[in-house]
């Protein structure tokens, strides 16, 4: 065998052992106490849809108990109180908790009591249903009469699969209903002669192991579901940010124009593009280093992103020294002043420039187009008209605003 398959069948062997030990499988995917919560709140949900699936399977069984007992399919020997509270908590319990778990599942909101309550009433039904079978049982001084031991063979692998869905309840329900299982046959075994003894021990002691062992493989497969959906997030936010400056890039751009673009052409918006450029930044790297040429860049979208009363405006990094800023809900009378603000609040950073520049400090030059979006509007017309106003501002001595408007009357 070689070293890799080696490394292959302890991988496995390990991932094996992750479902079965949910503190390691929080730590192979990073969750921390307040992710757990959070993940308990999705594998309440999910259980909530699996108990309300298995409500259905149980209404379904209680009619058909209801239609046996009914018939007095049980033979006039079995019929007692307990089988008619069997049959009762398996139709009823079902029945009410289906309705209660269907609410969130259907109405699309997050009805979290509806959810709890139900789960819990499925689950306290079905443990009372396979309880009064077995007390049927024993009064009737034998095991086979409701075949007490083929319900709960039936009934059992349920409430196995539809684990409550937080670990608290699991672990108190579960306990509860084992040992009220070890109760009742030792009960029963000890007042009654009943027989099965063994077999109904080692049932409880299998549902013990079984339930532990579902609810942590449910675990570990939420948790997963989790970090995936966390690393999913995470790529895409960094795929549309400069790792940089942390603004948008232009994949950001795309896809922002994506989201906006057809309400824009549908309220007629009044967009604003405007391409901002620091000046004579090549000699500033010249003379500072790349490094420092960088903080300027993290400073720069900093400060432009703290405009301060300025509400729907959005910093992308268009190249390397280039942002575009976009704003919409733009009005022809401050478009400019919007400008101007930008340029002051880059000059007042007070950033010493490189000794061959006109200016003691650093300035950035901008180019605007507001543009009133119509049906033929294209998003690389208008960067072009912004383009074409930065170039103008560039002419001269720079650290300038200039401002182009198309179908614009205020
Ligand atoms: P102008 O005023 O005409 O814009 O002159 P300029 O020197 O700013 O423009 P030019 O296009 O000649 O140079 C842009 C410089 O921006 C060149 C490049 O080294 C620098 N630059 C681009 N991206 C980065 C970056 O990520 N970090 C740093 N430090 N510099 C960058
Ligand atoms: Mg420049
Ligand atoms: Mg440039």
């Amino acid at each position: 065998m070689t070293n890799q398959d080696k490394n292959k069948k302890n991988n496995l062997f390990h991932e094996i052992g992750l479902l079965f030990f949910p503190s390691r499988a929080l730590k192979r995917f990073n969750i921390s106490k307040e992710d757990f919560k959070r993940v308990q709140v999705n594998t309440s949900k999910r259980m909530g849809f699996l108990s309300f699936v298995g409500s259905i399977f149980g209404i379904v069984m209680g009619l058909f108990l209801v239609i046996f007992t009914f018939n007095k399919g049980w033979g006039d020997r079995g019929i007692n109180i307990y089988i008619y509270s069997a049959v009762f908590s398996l139709f009823i319990g079902s029945l009410v908790s289906c309705i209660l778990l269907a609410f969130p599942l259907f109405s699309h909101k997050d009805y979290k009591w509806a959810t709890g309550i139900g789960d819990s009433l499925f689950h306290a039904s079905i443990a009372l249903t396979i309880c009064f079978f077995y007390v049927a049982d024993i009064f009737n001084g034998e095991l086979s009469t409701t075949h007490s031991v083929s319900t709960s063979l039936l009934l059992i692998p349920l409430l196995i699969l539809c684990q409550p869905g937080y670990w608290q309840i699991s672990v108190i329900f579960n306990a509860l209903f084992a040992f009220a299982g070890f109760g009742l046959v030792t009960y029963g075994h000890i007042f009654f002669q009943t027989s099965a003894t063994l077999e109904l021990i080692l049932l409880c002691l299998f549902y013990l192991v079984a339930c532990y062992c579902t609810y942590s493989a449910y675990t570990y497969v939420e948790c997963q579901r989790y970090y995936i959906e966390n690393k999913n997030t995470e790529l895409l936010s960094r795929s549309i940010h400069d790792p940089l400056t942390g603004a948008r890039n232009r994949n950001g751009l795309r896809l922002y124009l994506e989201d906006h673009l057809t309400l824009w052409k549908k309220n007629n918006e009044k967009v604003l593009v405007i391409m901002c450029d620091i000046d004579d930044f090549k000699l500033y790297n010249d003379e500072f280093g790349h490094l420092n040429g960088d903080s300027v860049l993290k400073t720069l979208v900093e400060t432009l992103n703290n405009a301060k009363d300025l509400h729907h405006f959005h910093v992308f990094r268009y190249g390397g020294e280039e942002f575009l800023i976009l704003i919409s809900h733009a009005q022809e009378s401050e478009a400019f002043t919007i400008m101007e603000m930008f340029r002051k609040s880059i000059s007042d950073l007070n950033i010493k420039a490189p000794e061959r520049a006109p200016y003691p400090i650093l300035t950035i030059s901008l180019g605007g187009a507001l543009w009133a979006v119509k049906e033929d509007y294209t998003f690389h017309n208008h960067v072009q008209d912004a383009d074409t106003a930065l170039y103008e501002a560039k002419k001269g001595l720079k650290n300038k605003s200039i401002l182009h408007t198309k179908y614009i009357q205020d």
